[in-house]
């Protein structure tokens, strides 16, 4: 727990969000500002900033996370049409929340290359 981190307040309950699967690893819950019509972060409760802070020992929290991905993408009925995996790193990644997180996008055909 990182005390001025946003997501780990919203792990910890102490901003409102709306849940899509937890667990004792992870959380994930819906983008409050959608990209795609199905838009779900998922992220590790342990604090890293991002996928760069991750290191040998989050190996197999980080396959987890990735799996689990996979599970909600299902879920959400993304599976067979596809979907699209995001980790902004960093400044000229884009990442502005500083806790490591997963976008799961899709529901509608998506653009490449990114912006
Ligand atoms: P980044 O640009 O860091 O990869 O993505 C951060 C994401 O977090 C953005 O898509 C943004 O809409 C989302 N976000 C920022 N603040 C909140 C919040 O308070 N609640 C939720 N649910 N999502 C947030
Ligand atoms: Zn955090």
């Amino acid at each position: 727990m990182s005390d001025d981190c946003l997501f780990c307040k919203i792990i910890a309950g102490e901003i409102p969000s709306n849940k899509v699967y937890s667990d004792d690893d992870l959380y994930a819950f819906e983008d409050i500002n959608p990209a795609a019509p199905q838009h779900i972060l998922i992220i590790p409760k342990k604090h890293l900033t991002n996928i760069n802070s991750a290191n040998e020992k989050d190996e197999a929290l980080l396959g987890k996370l990735l799996l689990r991905a996979n599970e909600i993408a299902k879920e959400l009925g993304l599976a067979e049409d596809g979907f699209r995996y995001v980790i902004n790193t960093g400044r000229d990644g884009g990442q502005t929340v500083f806790h490591l997180h997963l976008h799961i996008l899709g529901g509608r055909a998506l653009s490449w290359p990114p912006g």
